[in-house]
């Protein structure tokens, strides 16, 4: 069956006009109209047949269609009820497609996919970006690559490295699950409507065995939390919101070999660990 490319503007109006949609600007709502950004997200996920990807958000189909298209089997999960109707016309006869109405938050995905490994690959709504990169990381589910359209500042927050202004609880967060990489940005006329921001197509190799691990991974991200929940302070007070005390966190600080006036923003994911390790031990 020929299907037209989605990811045109005259194809995109043609869809709307045809069902009716008028577009949710709170569910973040811009849909793709630019064929090279559909097919610089599939390269940069390195999209074979063999691969079984979980689409967020498919929308009309669009980056979808481009994913059927390279031969994955897709799981696209999409929160507004009006678009599984639309999606049934818009990618008819592609028989490696999966369409799911829910909010991808409170999607089971192991249940939905099993144990197999899988791709993440979306054009995310901006307005819970974060939400949805930390429930897929924290879950350990089997995901090889994580490829993202983002906003660019959170691209950029994703990959910051430590000492930078931007680098923050999402860039550990993201660092110790995987290997962020920014693949190129998006200009605001490649979606319809135009987006406000700028955007960023970001690849996530989400580790297999993380090289770094810490003896408990609910102590480490308290430590990374308390450290920028209070960026303005040094490391031995904001540390105290972890609930131990003054001298006790001194001591750990020594043990680590790092001076307590540094600031959370200086430490590498390395050093963390170590603070977070060092306050456990007996
Ligand atoms: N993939 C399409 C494209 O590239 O043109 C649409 C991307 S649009 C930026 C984001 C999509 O995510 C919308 O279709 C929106 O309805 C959907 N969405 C918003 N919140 C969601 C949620 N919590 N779970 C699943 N899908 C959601």
């Amino acid at each position: 069956m020929e299907h037209p490319i989605i990811a045109k503007r005259e194809v995109t109006q043609y869809i709307l006009k045809r069902f009716g949609l008028h577009m949710n600007k709170k569910l973040g709502q811009n849909f793709l109209i630019d064929p090279s950004v559909v097919s610089g997200i599939i390269d940069a996920a390195q999209i074979t047949p063999q691969d079984t990807v979980l689409e967020i958000g498919p929308g009309i189909g669009t980056l979808t269609q481009g994913l059927l298209e390279a031969g994955a089997e897709v799981f696209a999960v999409e929160l507004d009820k009006r678009l599984p109707e639309i999606l049934s016309h818009t990618l008819e006869g592609y028989d490696n497609l999966h369409i799911i109405n829910a909010d991808i938050l409170k999607t089971d995905i192991k249940k939905l996919i099993g144990t197999k490994p899988f791709k993440v690959v979306a054009n995310l709504p901006y307005y819970i970006t974060t939400p949805i990169i930390m429930a897929l990381l924290e879950k350990h589910l089997p995901i090889t690559k994580l490829v993202t359209m983002v906003q660019k500042e959170v691209a950029e927050r994703m990959a910051a490295a430590p000492g930078s202004k931007i680098y923050g609880a999402l860039s550990i967060a993201v660092q110790y699950y995987s290997k962020p990489q920014l693949c190129f940005h998006v200009a605001s006329n490649a979606f319809m409507p135009p987006p406000e921001v700028d955007s960023t197509v970001v690849l996530c190799n989400v580790y297999s065995a993380r090289p770094i691990v810490p003896v408990d991974e609910k102590v480490f991200f308290n430590v990374v939390k308390a450290a920028f929940g209070q960026r303005r302070k040094t490391l031995a007070n904001s540390l105290k919101t972890t609930g131990y005390d003054k001298d006790k966190i001194k001591t750990v600080l020594e043990q680590s070999k790092i001076d307590f006036k540094r600031r959370g923003e200086t430490l590498s994911l390395q050093e963390f660990v170590t603070i977070a390790d060092n306050l456990i031990k007996k």
